[in-house]
């Protein structure tokens, strides 16, 4: 059981979060509780280290520090109950004072140094998740529940170095199995979402959002029944609910679905977090933290077609257009791999890819931050002029329709950019994977809103057709 920054964000929230774990024990199960750091503190911490390196202020971080203990030793009081409440939230402070101060140290080293590297970011916000797992381990031990908190790598998670996007590697499985299956039958271990550690023992971070990850690595290791997300949402909707607030729960879902939903920037899960649980078959469930016995989604492996030909309508924000053109790309051998090479080695995110028939141009979308060095490695690349223009677009948005039953489906694409059409909704650029589960069209940025607002209603995902 994963419990996202909303479930765990204060003390009597992640009193809730550790009867609902106790209840599953009691009840005959054996869980593993994977915690997210308490809301917004990933952002704040993030937001303190860019700030010490850039103003070297200490007097901002002694600040920072002062917030964040406070919010955590008050987190510790609330969470704990009974006879030995007291006693616990001591012992938990203590724990939580010796981290915030080795955070305290590193933050304003990057004062003095003016340097912030991806490997000290990493470092920097592991600690909102390494100051959760107490306080959950506390509130568990004050229910009379046996418990020990393990960080990401202390758990077995070992991944590559690359700071901010870590990958687990293979042997992680095998060292979660052998340090965590042994504690599973009279305790309940809290082990840190999001960060791992690489195989000299420092400290990585799985990207934003990760601790879904995390917990999809511990229960593929553990080969667990079912891997649980309990969020602040009903489970995974129909859309981002922010846009439209009708947006209702998906009961069933495939983990293709689930993963271009994902990869679509549905930011409910990770990316990656159906990666390991596909390996074993292990279902995966979204569920309400504030609404426990509402069923959520199930993310499984085989779906009959469903009647929903559309199941869903995401968003991707932040990406930017890059459009390669000249007329002798026409007929020239090799320009699309010489860009796709180009781009691999300067580090750039492709998210979408069209080219017409006529060569003359290739169109691409890209994370926004990765937009000026794509562009400056194209022209660099083609100097010698078979690529005449390289057009680049900022105010994009990246809009996907997903849904399995779309394959075969005949006439999905025209219900698509005939509504948008209707909305005089202008589309810039058109992608759909031979895989057939999602369409995806880039649009400008003030249109995003609109756009999945119309398909929503089109394809009756609100429930009105
Ligand atoms: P947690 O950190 O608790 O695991 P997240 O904040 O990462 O949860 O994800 C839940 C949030 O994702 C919701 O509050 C919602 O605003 C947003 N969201 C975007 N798209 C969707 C979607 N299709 N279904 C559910 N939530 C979505
Ligand atoms: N705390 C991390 C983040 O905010 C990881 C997570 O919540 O899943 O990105
Ligand atoms: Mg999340």
């Amino acid at each position: 059981m994963k419990f996202g920054g909303t479930s765990v964000g204060d003390g009597s929230r992640i009193m809730h979060v550790a009867e609902l774990a106790k209840e599953h024990k009691d009840s005959g199960n054996e869980v593993v509780l994977v915690t997210s750091a308490l809301n917004g503190v990933t952002d704040l911490l993030l937001k303190n280290a860019k700030e010490a390196s850039e103003t070297g202020k200490t007097s901002t971080i002694k600040e920072f520090i002062a917030d964040l203990t406070k919010q955590h030793h008050q987190a510790a009081h609330d969470a704990v109950t009974g006879r030995k409440a007291n006693r616990i939230a001591e012992i938990v402070t203590k724990e939580l004072d010796l981290r915030i101060e080795e955070l305290e140290k590193a933050l304003i080293g990057i004062c003095y140094l003016g340097e912030l590297t991806v490997r000290s970011i990493d470092y920097i916000s592991s600690y909102g998740e390494r100051l959760a797992a107490p306080i959950v381990c506390g509130s568990l031990n004050s229910l009379g529940v046996r418990s020990r908190s393990f960080t990401g790598g202390e758990a077995g998670i070992i991944t590559s170095d690359d700071y901010g996007n870590a990958r687990p590697l293979e042997i992680s499985y095998s060292l979660i199995k052998e340090r965590i299956e042994p504690m599973l039958k009279d305790s309940i271990p809290v082990i840190t979402g999001f960060i791992g550690e690489s195989e000299a023992g420092i400290v990585t971070t799985l990207g934003r959002g990760g601790s879904d990850f995390s917990a999809s690595i511990i229960g593929a290791a553990l080969k667990a029944d079912e891997i649980w997300l309990w969020k602040e949402v009903h489970g995974i909707l129909t859309t981002d609910p922010r846009i439209v607030p009708e947006a209702r729960t998906i009961p069933v879902i495939s983990y293709i679905e689930a993963m271009e939903l994902s990869y679509f920037g549905a930011k409910v899960l990770h990316p990656r977090t159906i990666e390991p649980a596909i390996k074993h078959g292990i279902p995966v469930r979204v569920k309400n933290t504030f609404d426990p016995s509402s069923p959520g989604t199930i993310i499984v492996k085989d779906l009959k077609q469903s009647k929903d030909i559309v199941k869903a309508v995401t968003v991707i924000k932040k990406v930017a257009l890059i459009n390669i053109s000249g007329a002798w790309m026409v007929g020239t051998i090799g320009v699309a791999a010489r860009v796709f090479t180009t781009l691999a080695n300067a580090g750039v995110n492709i998210i979408m890819i069209s080219q017409g028939s006529s060569e003359a141009n290739i169109s691409l979308v890209v994370d926004e931050s990765h937009l000026d060095k794509a562009a400056k490695a194209i022209k660099a690349e083609f100097k010698n002029g078979i690529i005449k223009d390289v057009v680049q677009d900022k105010n994009i948005c990246v809009v996907a329709v997903v849904g399995a039953g779309m394959a075969n489906t005949p006439g999905v694409a025209g219900r698509v950019f005939g509504a948008l059409g209707k909305a005089r909704v202008n589309v810039i650029m058109i992608s759909q994977g031979s895989s057939q589960h999602n369409i995806s069209f880039a649009v400008n940025e003030d249109d995003a809103t609109k756009a999945v607002q119309v398909l929503h209603k089109e394809f009756g995902l609100d429930g009105e057709k």
